[in-house]
């Protein structure tokens, strides 16, 4: 009787986390945006990087210094052409924050299920070189917490607040990845279809990102989604707009970018 009720444990253990993986959003490669559930502040830093045995047996401390050169150069390629990484610097700059590569970008070694993060605490974002290994993804990645980096300098951010927290990550996703996506899935969808499909998209990925950083509930991460969204959604700075995929909105942004005072 008693091995029976273990087996059924056993069995229900499994069964729930079954379930929990079907309703789990995360995925555990990146999208050619580099965006993934639990992307984000902070990827897998301070004391969970562990050298474990098996590691140290396939010498994979060696590969780690081979890919963290291609990561850096993927970076310096990004920083020299990508006009939303580009624009963001030049942001970054103007707002008193100029960013120092050597100082502010790190690539690392991080959980298979993240392309990158912010973290406030030593201004410094992370760039996964097991992750993101092709340029675009590097360039969303460097673009969307630059976006973090923007908010924290000139925003005056506190991420231990929920409220600014989720405002970030709604303009985060509404300048990078919801627009490419709601473009993207949307084709010649009605206008006021496509703003609708926009909306809902920025209010999923930041409650997401929000999850992802806090030990919250998923009705938490909602209601401050929920709370600040007008607002920051609204505010487009330093892009200036919503960026759609096959356009040539990013190259506009771009040239637009000295009438918000950017040096590009
Ligand atoms: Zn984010």
């Amino acid at each position: 009787m008693s091995t029976f009720t273990g087996k059924e444990q056993v069995d229900s253990e499994k069964l729930k986390q079954a379930q929990a993986e079907k309703l789990s959003p995360k995925k555990t490669y990146p999208d050619e945006h580099g965006e993934l559930y639990g992307h984000d502040l902070y990827p897998e830093r301070r004391g969970n990087k562990q050298k474990t045995i098996k590691n140290i047996v396939l010498m994979k401390d060696g590969t780690e210094h081979i890919a963290r050169l291609h990561c850096e150069q993927r970076v310096f390629n990004c920083i020299k052409k990508h006009p939303l990484v580009k624009i963001m610097m030049s942001a970054l700059k103007s707002a008193g924050c100029p960013v120092d590569l050597r100082r502010h970008l790190s690539c690392e070694e991080c959980d298979s299920s993240v392309t990158g993060g912010y973290d406030p605490e030593l201004n410094q974002i992370v760039i996964c070189q097991n992750t993101a290994r092709i340029e675009g993804i590097v360039g969303s990645v460097l673009t969307h917490e630059m976006i973090h980096m923007f908010d924290y300098c000139k925003n005056k951010l506190d991420f231990k607040n929920i409220d600014h927290l989720a405002c970030t990550e709604i303009r985060a996703a509404n300048l990078t990845y919801c627009s490419f996506m709601s473009a993207m899935i949307d084709g010649d969808a009605a206008l006021w279809d496509m703003k609708k499909k926009h909306q809902e998209c920025v209010k999923r990925r930041a409650t997401l990102s929000v999850l992802a950083a806090r030990g919250v509930s998923t009705e938490e991460a909602r209601a401050a989604v929920e709370r600040v969204f007008d607002k920051c959604y609204n505010d487009l700075e330093p892009i200036g707009r919503r960026i759609k995929r096959n356009t040539d909105d990013m190259n506009k942004a771009f040239f637009d970018a000295p009438y918000y005072g950017y040096d590009t």
